[in-house]
């Protein structure tokens, strides 16, 4: 029988024919709550962040949740118990980490392109930092919490100039990228920082880049945001906290990223020898607390053979899982019930009028109409892009607790996509 490799274990494995999530058999939450459907694994989470806290173990450390790998409500509540805090985006990532009783004073505010209702929003909840990207944006945060009579905590992302080899679209602190405020500029910009009534500056922060499976542009960044903070306080601005991001990647296709465990105590090592081992520090993991936690199961619409390409047609499409289309990012596709029996190459691809509306490219796969899949590796990135192109409603998503399995979204109708527009009389 065809063994697909299964990202994500143990959280998910084949018991028998069957693959489970935890102890939740796939299939059973297909057919009670229909397809596609996203289900995320509460213990797989868990996990992920404990690695995390284990290599930070003893130390002055917040980890903030990057919440746009994976925002609903059910997922973030798993973070905000966990006592995480979280990196944002944007006013409505705001909207949602109050609604999860997250405590504001651990949510730091990312992004180039924050407007002055998101600032007043932000600083009104009383968030705990500002990761300010460019010179333009400190002057009009200051202008804002002068007016609300206060003084915004900001932090300056810095972009250290080093290649984290992954995906360009999803490579951030490379000089010719929009993020941060340039290495060589960077001094300057905290003085100026400093010397603005509404700031006050409380760190410093870097994001490399994202999927980042090799420790040296870790290790190469920190060396250039530590240069920075050297030169930073030689200048009479004191940091308190360093915050080195998010970025670390996942098991997509046999990838082998460092465990988080791993990779920080390397980095802790490198931080100590530099002196800067008990500071206040931050990172902001989105994808490797979520990304291997979660799958979109699919059902197979259609087969349709042809002279050069098989198609497997699917009732997921480029709007619930827009990483292929978007990055061509590959997910494992494997069947719900395993098989014996010849398998035969196919294009998994969707519904949408798009010929990038496909799925997996050359899959292996043993599959009749009717057949149930599950695209692993789909908890990050996916749901949290997902839109209503050709008018399709947003999968329902499920997490699962042990044996329990919890609807935390239903699925979308027609009418709620329709709620808000109007017809002109
Ligand atoms: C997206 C993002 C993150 C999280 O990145 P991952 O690769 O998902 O860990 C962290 N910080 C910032 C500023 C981001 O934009």
């Amino acid at each position: 029988m065809n063994v697909p490799h299964i990202p994500g274990a143990p959280h998910f494995a084949y018991r028998g024919t069957h693959l489970y999530i935890e102890d939740v058999r796939l299939s059973d939450l297909a057919r009670v709550h229909g397809t596609p459907l996203y289900v995320y694994s509460k213990a797989s989470m868990q996990s992920a962040l404990a690695a995390y806290q284990r290599g930070f173990a003893g130390r002055n450390v917040q980890i903030c949740y990057a919440m746009k790998a994976s925002s609903s409500l059910g997922v973030l509540q798993v973070f905000a118990q966990a006592g995480c805090g979280f990196d944002i985006v944007s006013g409505g990532e705001l909207q949602r980490v109050l609604a999860v009783g997250a405590a504001a004073d651990k949510v730091i505010f990312s992004g180039v392109g924050k407007t002055r209702a998101e600032m007043r929003d932000a600083l009104e909840a009383g968030i705990g930092c500002f990761n300010v990207e460019s010179e333009g944006e400190l002057e009009v945060l200051s202008e804002v919490a002068l007016a609300l009579g206060m003084r915004a905590p900001v932090s300056i992302r810095v972009n250290p100039n080093v290649d984290p080899k992954t995906h360009p679209y999803i490579s951030t602190g490379l000089k010719g990228n929009k993020f941060g405020v340039a290495h060589e500029r960077t001094l300057q910009t905290y003085q100026r920082a400093a010397n603005l009534p509404g700031l006050r500056v409380v760190g410093i922060d870097c994001h490399i880049g994202s999927q980042i499976t090799e420790e040296e542009p870790y290790l190469d960044a920190m060396d250039r945001v530590l240069d920075l903070v050297d030169a930073i306080e030689a200048a009479g601005v004191p940091i308190q906290h360093i915050d080195f991001g998010g970025g670390l990647g996942i098991d997509y296709n046999e990838d082998t990223p460092p465990e988080a465990d791993a990779l920080w105590s390397r980095l802790l090592m490198r931080l100590d020898a530099r002196g800067y081992g008990d500071r206040h520090l931050m990172i902001e993991p989105g994808r490797s607390l979520v990304g291997n936690a979660g799958v979109c199961l699919t059902e197979v619409l259609y087969l349709k053979p042809g002279e050069h390409k098989n198609f497997c047609i699917v009732d997921a499409a480029m709007n619930d899982l827009p990483r292929p289309a978007m990055y061509q990012a590959f997910h494992q596709i494997v069947p719900l019930e395993r098989r014996g029996g010849e398998t035969i190459s196919f294009d998994v691809v969707g519904p949408v009028c798009e010929s990038g509306d496909w799925i997996g490219r050359d899959r292996a796969l043993h599959v009749h109409a009717g057949d149930l899949l599950a695209v692993m590796s789909a908890g990050a990135y996916c749901m949290s892009m997902a839109s209503n192109y050709n008018t399709r409603g947003r999968a329902a998503e499920v997490l699962v607790d042990g044996n329990q399995a919890h609807l935390i979204r239903r699925r979308e109708t027609a009418a709620d996509q329709m709620r808000g527009e109007s017809l002109v009389n």
